[in-house]
C-alpha cells in the first residue's frame, strides 16, 4: 500500500512538474505574442490616419507597414518556437545515468565543438544511475549549455576551452560547464534567466529560461556561478533518489 501511495504521488509530481514548465512558458509565450500584435494595430491606426488626411503621406504609410512586416514576423517566429516545444513527448522519468547522459551529449556536439576549433575537458565523476528525469529534457539542458558556451566563445582569439564537469555531493549531482568566452557583464547578469533576454542577433533568449524550469521542475537548480573577462561556469543540480522498489507506469510518468 504504502509502495501504491508513493507510486501515485510521484506520477502527481511528474505530472505537476510538466505543467509547472507549460504554465510558465505559456504566461511568457502570451505577454511576448501581445507585445507586436498591440504595434501592428498602432501602426494600422496610424496608416489610416495618414491616408486620410487632406494630402495623404504616402512615405509615412510605407514606414507604417514596414513596422507591420516586422511585429507579424516576430509573431511568427515565437509561434514557431511554441510549436516546436508542444511537440515535446509528456515527460517519462526514468533513472539516468548523467555521465553516459553527458557523454551523448558531448557525441552529439563534437562536430559543432570540432568546427569551432574548441578543445574539449570532461570530468565526469558522478557514476552509475543517479537521478531520476525526464532525459530528453536533461540532454536539452546539457546541449544548451554546451552550445551557449560554444557561442560565447566564437570570434575570440583567446585560447577556447569547454570543460565540461560532473561530482556527487551530498545528496545531489552537480555538472557544471565552463567556456573562456566573454563571460557576461555585470549590468545583464540578473537577466539572462529571463524569457527572450538574448544579446544574439539572431537569439531567441528561451534557452536558459527554459532550462532553469526544467531543472527546478526536476527538484534542482540552474545557476550561473563564475563569469569573468575570462569565460563563465554555469552548474546545475539534481536530487539523487533512492531507486524505488518497483516500478510503475501512470499516465505520461513511468518510474
Ligand atoms: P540565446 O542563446 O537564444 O540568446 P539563452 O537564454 O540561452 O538564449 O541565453 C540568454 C543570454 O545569456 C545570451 O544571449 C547571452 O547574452 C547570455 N549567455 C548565456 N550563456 C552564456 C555564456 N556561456 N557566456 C556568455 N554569455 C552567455
Amino acid at each position: 500500500e504504502t509502495e501504491d501511495a508513493l507510486c501515485g504521488a510521484r506520477a502527481g509530481l511528474a505530472r505537476a512538474s510538466h505543467l509547472t514548465v507549460m504554465g510558465e512558458l505559456a504566461a511568457s509565450i502570451v505577454h511576448e505574442i501581445n507585445q507586436p500584435l498591440s504595434g501592428i494595430v498602432s501602426s494600422v491606426g496610424a496608416s489610416l490616419r495618414w491616408l486620410q488626411a487632406d494630402q495623404p503621406n504616402i512615405e509615412e504609410v510605407r514606414a507604417s507597414l514596414e513596422n507591420i512586416r516586422n511585429a507579424g514576423q516576430r509573431a511568427a517566429e515565437i509561434v514557431r518556437a511554441l510549436r516546436a516545444l508542444a511537440k515535446q513527448e509528456p515527460a517519462v522519468m526514468v533513472s539516468v545515468a548523467i555521465d553516459d547522459l553527458i557523454q551523448d551529449v558531448l557525441a552529439l556536439a563534437a562536430v559543432e565543438i570540432g568546427k569551432r576549433r574548441v578543445r574539449l575537458t570532461a570530468r565526469l565523476d558522478a557514476a552509475s544511475p543517479q537521478v531520476f528525469a525526464n532525459r530528453t529534457q536533461l540532454q536539452q539542458v546539457v546541449f544548451n549549455l554546451i552550445m551557449n558556451a560554444l557561442d560565447a566563445m566564437d570570434n575570440r582569439e583567446t585560447p577556447r576551452e569547454l570543460v565540461v564537469t560532473s561530482s556527487l555531493r551530498d545528496r545531489s549531482v552537480i555538472v557544471s560547464v565552463r567556456d573562456t568566452g566573454g563571460g557576461i557583464p555585470e549590468p545583464i547578469l540578473g537577466r539572462i534567466f529571463d524569457p527572450f533576454f538574448t544579446t544574439k542577433e539572431s537569439g531567441m533568449g528561451m534557452g536558459l529560461s527554459i532550462c532553469r524550469s526544467a531543472m527546478e521542475a526536476h527538484g534542482g537548480t540552474l545557476e550561473v556561478v563564475a563569469t569573468s573577462e575570462g569565460g563563465s561556469t554555469f552548474m546545475f543540480t539534481l536530487p539523487v533518489i533512492p531507486a524505488p522498489g518497483r516500478s510503475c507506469v501512470t499516465a505520461g510518468a513511468e518510474w
